[in-house]
């Protein structure tokens, strides 16, 4: 029988599963320490669990771990790019960045992605597999242990989209903030979505305090259609319809992604229709040059983006050009993958 994934369970189902031990429940305790503050790999390493416990632990779970497959540091900046190996061959990025507040990391939430946008790279080899939640953890706790910092802020803005592996982020994060375990607060984590609309509303309902980004790329249905097929599932009414909504439920902003795309959707008449599309609504809209992809047409300088947002401003958009890390090692999602044969 297959060792159970310790790393994914959240600290309820750890009580249950000492009780059944016949050990008392503040062992559980013990161990979420072991795993997630202290980032132990075997159960030998737990000094203060009893050896019988710990045998036990040892016959029925494992702990799992990443493997570094290749690592890219950028000459330009801080930022370090992970091609990680998972424990069955297939392997994610994960992008370390450093900001005026700290460390930021980028993760990977699937194996390729389902959702076909016509501008990213991890789209292009298709689908293979949600990540667990012990996955996106690790991604976390191994980049820590590799570069020696301490992340303060996380974006799941890596491959895959986060919305498609629903249960298995909400998991992510129950652990990710459970204060006997790593206790990150969820107020410095983003998620973004290419605009899955149901899931939208049920993460609002959960109210969990995250930022929503939500990939726009084009503020007219006939332009989302043709870059974005789930715009085609959830068109554009009611994607903002959940965006407020969110809002509304948690009373955080907004943030709506748009990778300026030359020719595309960055014109004049694209910035009135984004301002008419946001109005009213507390928003803000970053700017990102489209990184140019080889299967794909789409470019972008970083005067373009900043044209646009000119445009933008004089629409009363709140907007920004974000800043471009790691351009010089693909930091762009699902680059490295794709380009070293994996994808
Ligand atoms: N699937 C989620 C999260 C992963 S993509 C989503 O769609 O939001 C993270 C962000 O990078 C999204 O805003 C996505 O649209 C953007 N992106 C993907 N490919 C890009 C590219 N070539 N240039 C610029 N941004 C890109």
């Amino acid at each position: 029988m297959e060792k159970q994934d310790i790393l994914s369970m959240t600290l309820p189902e750890l009580r249950a599963a000492v009780q059944e031990m016949g050990e008392p429940s503040y062992r559980a305790e013990q161990i979420c320490r072991w795993l997630h503050r202290k980032k132990v790999e075997s159960f030998g390493e737990m000094l203060d669990i009893p050896n019988k416990l710990r045998g036990q632990l040892d016959a029925e779970f494992c702990i799992k771990s990443l493997f570094v497959a290749r690592k890219l540091a950028s000459c330009r900046d801080d930022t370090v790019k992970y091609l990680y190996r998972l424990s069955d061959g297939e392997h994610v990025e994960t992008v370390l960045m450093h900001y005026r507040h700290g460390w930021r990391l980028c993760i990977s939430t699937q194996v390729g992605c389902k959702m076909g946008c016509r501008f990213c790279a991890s789209t292009i080899a298709g689908y293979v597999r949600s990540l667990t939640p012990s996955e996106m953890l690790l991604q976390i706790y191994e980049t820590e242990r590799q570069a020696g910092v301490e992340i303060s802020g996380l974006v799941l803005m890596g491959i895959g989209e986060p919305m498609d592996n629903f249960d298995n982020v909400m998991r992510f994060l129950e652990l990710l903030s459970d204060p006997e375990g790593r206790g990150m607060s969820l107020r410095h984590v983003t998620l973004s979505t290419c605009g899955l609309v149901p899931q939208i509303r049920a993460l609002a309902d959960r109210k969990t305090g995250l930022t929503l980004a939500v990939s726009l790329h084009s503020p007219t249905d006939e332009g989302r259609d043709r870059i974005m097929p789930v715009n085609r599932r959830y068109p554009l009414a009611v994607l903002m319809e959940a965006c407020r909504y969110y809002f509304q439920m948690t009373g955080r902003r907004v943030t709506y992604e748009y990778a300026v795309m030359e020719g595309e959707n960055d014109s004049r008449a694209e910035a009135r229709a984004l301002a008419r599309l946001l109005k009213g609504q507390q928003a803000h809209v970053n700017l990102i040059p489209v990184n140019s992809v080889k299967e794909r047409s789409y470019h972008a300088t970083r005067q373009a983006a900043q044209r646009f947002l000119q445009l933008l401003e004089a629409e009363g958009v709140h907007a920004t050009v974000r800043r471009t890390l790691g351009s010089d090692i693909e930091a762009a999602c699902g680059q490295l993958r794709h380009e070293a044969g994996r994808g």
